[in-house]
């Protein structure tokens, strides 16, 4: 009997396909020899339990908006990726506790939605929210915009309902708002990449929506004005509710529709959530601020990533996070990494948490222009490391920047870090390749075609 026909017996043979391109927003992909589409977290653990017991090894697979090729099946063979789009049941919404039970396939937007017809937020707010799936948006522990004043997903996160080895489905917390009975294994496998397990349901916390949202906008001649009108913006008493930064490369690419930006190098978007907030962001952002228009803003800035790929073909933007006070040099030597490498970079990011996009465009059809586009970002997440700060601030490591912990890290912690996956997952069959803290060398399954995945 073959894989498939075992596997047809768990999900339904419509619901078996066969080596199936596997590719995200990284632009990285992989042939995955089996995926499956199961329907219940039931089916998602004896699609585990059938895995674990035959060495199989094992790929979640969200809504594939990922930027750092965590859903790119490599390694290992056999291999099945299970993908969570079935499980979109919104299990309980009580708007009046501020609560929803959602399985993992539900999308980023759905949740903004409904909390949104309630009068609530849910505020976690990663750029694909039509793409994205509450399962990816927890298993790479999303950021986004308003992370700066509400804090990434796992903070909007009571409990999780998961499928861990070898094959058990198992709670960890659940409605109940503070919970600190056990060790903090849901904080675990939120932000584990699918290395951990496959989380099949979340309950998550939802809060009254603000009453206003006003950007509250300035551009500047230099990074280094900019940065000084955000530690104005930081010195202001208010708590922004994001506090964003273009640099002046990417104005030229993506141009703002509401304001003439051909003079501007830096552009500083701060949110304030009511007129008292605005007039402090006003003064503190100094004479050029003004406000301008929320949803026009953010559907410009939401653009701005896609805008940006297309300029050359293809980008590696990466999503390092330094100390605040470290920001501007982080920026300046983003630049100055592009110009060594012969490459055209530019920045823009969460400012408010020195999470910055650092961006190297190139041709996907030159060979030489992509090595150089590597070496940047290996560069880069040295450079990461050198002030203080992390080579990944919200995107995940995934593929593309595995390996790099272990200079991040000391040998103890990441030791831990082994420990863990060990003890959680004896086989290794969880997402191989995926966040390994030491650089490995494995290879790719299914055609070898894969786009770039560096060893
Ligand atoms: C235009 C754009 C803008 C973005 N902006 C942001 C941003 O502002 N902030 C930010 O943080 N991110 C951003 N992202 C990337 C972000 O990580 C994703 O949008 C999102 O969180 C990933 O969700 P997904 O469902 O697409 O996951 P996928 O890409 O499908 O998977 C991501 C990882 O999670 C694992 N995984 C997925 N589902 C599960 C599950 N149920 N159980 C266990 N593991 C699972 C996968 O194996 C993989 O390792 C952006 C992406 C795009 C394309």
């Amino acid at each position: 009997v073959s894989l498939a026909t075992e596997l047809a017996a768990i999900v339904g043979a419509e619901h078996v396909e066969a080596d199936v391109w596997l590719t995200d927003a990284s632009g990285l992909g992989a042939s995955a020899p089996l995926l499956v589409h199961p329907a219940s977290a039931e089916e998602v653990r004896r699609t585990v339990a059938w895995a674990y017991e035959r060495g199989v090894a094992i790929v979640p697979v969200g809504g594939r908006s990922g930027y750092s090729g965590g859903i790119v099946p490599e390694g290992r063979d056999p291999l099945v990726a299970v993908a969570l789009d079935r499980l979109n049941r919104v299990r309980s919404f009580d708007p009046l506790l501020w609560r929803i039970e959602v399985e993992a396939g539900v999308t980023t937007a759905t949740v903004q939605r409904l909390a949104r017809e309630n009068g609530l937020l849910f505020p976690p707010d990663p750029g694909a929210p039509e793409q994205s799936q509450i399962g990816g948006n927890l298993a790479t522990n999303a950021g986004g915009p308003h992370a700066f004043k509400y804090g990434v997903a796992s903070h909007w996160v009571t409990g999780i309902e998961a499928v861990i080895a070898p094959g058990e489905l198992a709670r960890f917390g659940g409605p109940t708002r503070k919970d600190v009975a056990g060790y903090d294994l849901r904080g675990l496998l939120i932000g584990s990449e699918g290395t951990l397990g496959i989380i099949t349901s979340a309950w998550l916390r939802l809060m009254p929506a603000p009453a206003t949202a006003i950007p509250v906008i300035a551009g500047y001649p230099t990074i280094a004005a900019g940065v000084q009108a955000i530690e104005q913006a930081l010195a202001s008493n208010v708590v922004p509710a994001a506090i964003e930064y273009l640099q002046g490369d990417v104005l030229q690419h993506a141009p703002p529709p509401f304001l003439d930006a051909s003079e501007i190098r830096f552009l500083v978007i701060c949110e304030a959530e009511s007129e008292a907030e605005r007039d402090a962001l006003l003064d503190a952002l100094g004479p050029g601020a003004r406000t301008y228009d929320a949803t026009a803003v953010w559907r410009w800035r939401g653009g701005v990533s896609l805008v940006v790929r297309g300029v050359k073909g293809e980008k590696l933007a990466e999503d390092i996070a330094v100390p605040l006070d470290r920001l501007g040099e982080a920026i300046e030597r983003t630049l100055e990494i592009g110009a060594r490498n012969s490459l055209d970079a530019c920045s823009w990011g969460h400012a408010g948490d020195g999470n910055i996009h650092s961006t190297f465009m190139f041709d996907p059809d030159d060979a030489s222009d992509r090595a150089r586009a590597d070496a940047a970002a290996e560069d880069l997440f040295a450079l990461a490391r050198d002030l203080g700060g992390t080579v990944s601030g919200e995107h995940g490591v995934g593929k593309l920047k595995r390996g790099q912990l272990i200079g991040q890290w000391s040998e103890a912690a990441v030791g831990a870090h082994e420990a863990i996956k060990h003890a959680l997952d004896p086989e290794g069959l969880f997402n191989p390749g995926t966040k390994d803290p030491r650089p490995v060398t494995a290879a790719l399954v299914g055609d070898g075609s894969s786009t770039g995945i560096a060893s």
